[in-house]
């Protein structure tokens, strides 16, 4: 049915880079086999989900959206889609993204951008759009993220879905393409809260792999969030709320109304509201795009045109080779941020970019810590507007930056957040974000389905 939906709806969404029909019905009719069988089955068995192509998968193509991986075929899976694997889940194929995940509205992708199946001329949101518009579209109930500075949040709110950024180290980051490897965190997206926690607790847990994989037992995120069910589930909860942003310029008039609908929903389940203080949110996006371009230009120097994917051959030396390879092979956003992140990390100026955006990262980790010491969560609207027009804003990168500015802080102290479906304006979905301590998603799991 799946393959069916994508066959009927992808010509015009073009939430797919790569489908295997053929791989997909194997792995479909194995499972039902082995349930006839009367084997013991993995815990979502013979669901299908859809996999953002930054994430490794063995044997099928992986692009990141860039030309540079054109074709190429990881030798190996990631963490996570061995996890799925091994709980019988069914992959259905790659989803589009900005390239590298680089950008919120995937138009930044090298094989052409996603549209929102709200509104065929707005973007989906990014960088992870092709997988929060497969799940709203029906294509597929499940899907996988990465969120670096938002983009498993921001495409759930533009879509109506659900996403979740869970805590750094909460989930592997092995076989995830490496943009900057101490924001990214690979989450689920779904239609539902308890489906995004289910999905969590297959895919989460220790990996001896992944070097900053936090070591310990973690509770049922699927029981956390069927208490949110439950009569008293937020009674006495303390929900903090940033006067920053609230009081802030720059979100859409139907943004804040439905936020502000949402948090008096929960107020009347016994929720109580607290005004805090993040003085320093203000900052975050400037801190971000300097600490992620520069952790992308290094983590990009990879791309050499030896060990992965194009080479062009120019002729002359290795260098030639080099720089014919990325020339040709990287998109202009992703060409932007290596030079931005390089000039950033050079002698001479490291002091005063990325030496003072280091800073001011451990000042908005203290903002969490001083708020989360008098509440329970923090609430934001996921995103300033709703889905925006496809062409909108590609001329002007800044605008395309400051949009991140309620999900950047989460990746920046390595906090987790969730995205909420929470209503419509003019027609287009408007997304809640909650916010919580390190390892506290369990928490945003019961918030969120309270809400739901
Ligand atoms: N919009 C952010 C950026 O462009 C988010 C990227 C992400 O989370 N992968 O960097």
């Amino acid at each position: 049915a799946h393959l069916d939906r994508i066959a009927a709806v992808d010509g015009d969404l073009h939430a797919f880079l790569d489908v295997d029909a053929d791989a997909v019905l194997a792995t479909a009719a194995d499972v039902d086999r082995r349930r006839a069988a009367g084997e013991r089955l993995g815990a979502l068995a013979g669901v299908p989900i859809a996999v953002k192509d930054n994430i490794a998968t063995k044997g099928q193509v992986t692009t990141a959206g860039s030309r540079i991986l054109e074709g190429w075929v990881p030798p190996y899976d990631a963490t996570v889609v061995e996890r799925l694997r091994a709980a019988d889940l069914v992959i259905l194929g790659k989803t589009n993204l900005d390239e590298f995940a680089m950008g919120s509205s995937t138009e930044h992708s090298a094989y052409g951008p996603t549209r929102n199946p709200w509104d065929l001329d707005r973007v989906p949101g990014g960088s992870g759009g092709g997988s929060a518009a497969a799940v709203a579209a029906y294509e597929a109930p499940f899907a996988l993220g990465t969120d670096t500075g938002g983009s498993i949040r921001q495409p759930a709110a533009l879509t109506g879905t659900v996403g979740v950024k869970p805590t750094y180290g909460g989930v592997s980051r092995y076989g995830a393409l490496a943009l900057a490897s101490s924001l990214d965190q690979i989450g689920p997206a779904a239609r539902t809260v308890l489906d995004a926690a289910l999905l969590h607790d297959v895919i989460g847990g220790h990996d001896p792999r992944d070097a900053t994989s936090i070591v310990g037992e973690w509770p049922s995120f699927a029981d956390a969030a069927r208490s949110g069910r439950e009569d008293g589930a937020v009674d006495g909860l303390r929900i903090g709320v940033p006067r920053e942003i609230t009081e802030g310029s720059g979100f859409e008039a139907g943004v804040l109304e439905r936020f502000n609908e949402s948090i008096e929903l929960l107020t009347q389940r016994g929720a109580v509201v607290v005004p805090i203080d993040t003085p320093h949110f203000e900052y975050a996006v400037a801190a971000y795009y300097l600490i992620m371009p520069a952790e992308a230009s290094s983590n990009l120097a990879r791309y050499d045109s030896v060990r992965y994917g194009l080479r062009v051959e120019a002729g002359g030396n290795v260098e030639r080779v080099m720089a014919a390879t990325r020339a040709q092979g990287f998109g202009d956003e992703a060409k932007r941020r290596i030079l931005l992140g390089t000039y950033a990390l050079s002698t001479g100026y490291y002091d005063a970019y990325y030496g003072s955006a280091q800073k001011v990262r451990t000042l908005v980790q203290r903002d969490f810590g001083d708020a989360l010491g008098k509440v329970d969560v923090l609430a934001a609207p996921t995103s300033p507007t709703v889905a925006f027009r496809i062409g909108e804003r590609t001329d002007d990168p800044t605008s395309m930056y400051v949009a991140d500015i309620t999900t950047i802080p989460a990746n920046l102290a390595g906090v987790p957040g969730i995205s909420v479906p929470a209503g419509l304006s003019d027609g287009l979905p408007v997304g809640m974000q909650f916010m919580a301590g390190v390892r506290e998603d369990a928490r945003l799991y019961t918030v969120a389905a309270a809400l739901e």
